[in-house]
């Protein structure tokens, strides 16, 4: 059995390897009890990388005990102290983020330099961020009379089940990692069937500094892992990113459980662009916002873009400029901007989207970047972004979420006719409104249906700012301190006759 190294390495099919087979339950890489692995398949060349453990309701039977057993000692630790080690386990986060960028890159076939090192960095900010809150888990004193003390304490819910996606694996776990433990639970994560090993090398490498039993993981199917992890009855609360039907199943379990959930889901955010906007920042605002560089597979992307119309062909034509020099092609390439679509299920799905919409009448699809020539990736996942116009407003590329390098573009004149098409989805991510005029941004940003409204730009979410969707798009906040408070512990009121 190949060891897991201790210093960081830059050789991610060795460390792919070496990381097959395993759960990591109690501070320990644990084999599945029922034996079963599946392939972890390099959506650029069609390569198996590795085998992840196929676990089930036995596996989640022995993790949901440890950390049981673990979380009640972790409790009893002081905030701070808490806080300190998940602040001292960010550091091997951080001296391991070339290797767990590479590992994510071979996963899931997303670009380094553009998309997997930021994600791997992201992920020591939030947990060093979440580190750092131990001290604020502050309760409060109500007045009531001489004779009597009110007060209120924040207390953890006691084991966490958390169930991520695989677009950005290690991002999504760390954002309900991080609050969970520090608040005093413990946490069981199920990972996305596509991107089991970035994260288990995360909870690994933070084993060496939590104690054993409070960060485990598995990885599985949804129905067959994810599901009884809902299910325990020692859960109690779900944290869960993917899609709107699987989150409404969860929902549905933990609502015979009455546990909290909380849920982030799908998106069709609209970017409205005036023309008096910065038009050269604005048009790169729009790759960025599409997230091309990730094949689109952001729940925040983009992929409705409105465009008032003086400025309107302009910006198709220099979008689709931009566009087609991105290069597509090896993740692990230094000098590749956009790597691949996550799985075969996924590239078919796109795949159909993109003919729909060139076998409609009037539509117009632009085919942007150079599939890559490389022979090794030939069967790699790879779809050319894709520019619509020309669509129908009720046509399912504008009405569903594609999760892929697709969006559609609108000309428009009024802004209070673009306002009502913005908000004519049933999600509620994100937006984007780009002008130099502040009264037309601030009551768009006010009017906008969505959980999350940037003026003139396109940043990735910090840790210490609130995330979350309304609508279709969730339920509940991600990031910042409020999320810690609010979704990973419970107030107690304490009520004390001193007469
Ligand atoms: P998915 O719902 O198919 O799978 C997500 C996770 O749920 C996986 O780990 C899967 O194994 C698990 N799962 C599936 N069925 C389950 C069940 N019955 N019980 C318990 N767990 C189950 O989603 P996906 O297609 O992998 O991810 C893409 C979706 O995630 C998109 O809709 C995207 O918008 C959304 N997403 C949202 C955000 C956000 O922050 N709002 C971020 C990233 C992705």
């Amino acid at each position: 059995m190949p060891e897991t190294p201790d210093a960081p390495t830059l050789d991610q099919a060795a460390l792919a390897r070496a990381l097959s087979g395993f759960h990591l339950i109690g501070g320990k890489l644990t084999r599945p009890v029922n034996g079963k692995l599946f392939p972890v398949v390099n959506p650029a060349t069609g390569a198996t990388v590795a085998e992840a453990a196929d676990g089930d309701a036995a596996d989640v039977e022995a993790a949901v005990a440890d950390a049981a057993r673990a979380q009640k000692e972790w409790a009893l630790l002081p905030s701070r102290r808490r806080g300190a080690l998940v602040h001292q386990a960010a550091q091997l986060i951080r001296s391991h983020v070339e290797e767990l960028a590479r590992l994510v890159a071979l996963e899931t076939g997303k670009a380094l330099r553009t998309e997997s090192r930021v994600e791997a960095n992201n992920v020591a900010d939030i947990f060093e961020f979440f580190g750092g809150l131990g001290g604020e888990l502050k309760g409060e004193t109500v007045p009531f009379g001489p004779d009597v003390l009110n007060i209120t304490v924040r207390e953890p819910l006691g084991v966490v089940g958390a169930i991520i996606p695989w677009n950005i694996p290690m991002m999504l776990m760390a954002l309900k990692a991080a609050p969970a433990l520090v608040a005093g639970n413990s946490i069981v994560v199920k990972s996305a069937e596509e991107a089991p090993l970035a994260v288990l090398r995360i909870v690994e490498l933070m084993n060496r500094v939590l104690p054993p039993g409070v960060f485990n993981i598995l990885s599985g199917q949804g129905p067959e892992c994810g599901a009884p992890l809902v299910a325990h009855p020692l859960v109690r609360k779900v944290t869960f990113t993917g899609s709107v039907e699987t989150g409404k199943i969860i929902s549905r379990t933990a609502a015979d459980k009455l546990i909290p959930v909380t849920l982030e889901l799908g998106g069709k955010s609209p970017m409205i662009v005036f023309a008096d906007c910065d038009f050269e920042k604005t048009v790169q605002g729009a790759l960025t916002s599409m997230r091309f560089t990730r094949q689109g597979q952001s729940c925040t992307a983009a992929s409705r873009i409105f465009v008032e119309r003086p400025i309107y062909d302009r910006f198709v034509a220099e979008m689709t400029q931009r566009v087609n020099a991105m290069v597509m092609g090896d993740p692990l390439d230094e000098k590749t901007d956009i790597g691949t679509i996550i799985s075969p299920a996924q590239y078919e799905k796109v795949q159909g989207f993109i003919a729909e919409g060139k076998n409609t009448a009037g539509a117009e699809g632009r085919a942007c970047a150079r599939m890559p020539e490389d022979p090794a990736l030939r069967k790699g996942l790879f779809i050319q972004p894709h520019i619509f116009t020309g669509l129908d407003r009720n046509s399912r590329l504008v009405r569903e979420e594609i999760f892929g390098p697709v969006t559609v573009v609108f000309p428009f004149d009024d802004a209070e006719a673009v306002l009502q098409d913005s908000n004519d989805t049933e999600f509620g991510l994100a937006a984007s409104v780009w002008t130099n005029n502040l009264k037309i941004a601030l009551r768009f940003a006010h009017r906008i249906e969505a959980g999350l409204v940037q003026v003139n730009q396109n940043l990735v979410v910090q840790p210490n700012l609130s995330y979350g969707g309304v609508k279709n798009s969730g339920l509940g906040k991600e990031a910042s301190l409020e999320s810690m408070l609010e979704h990973f512990t419970h107030k107690k009121t304490i009520m004390v006759n001193m007469a």
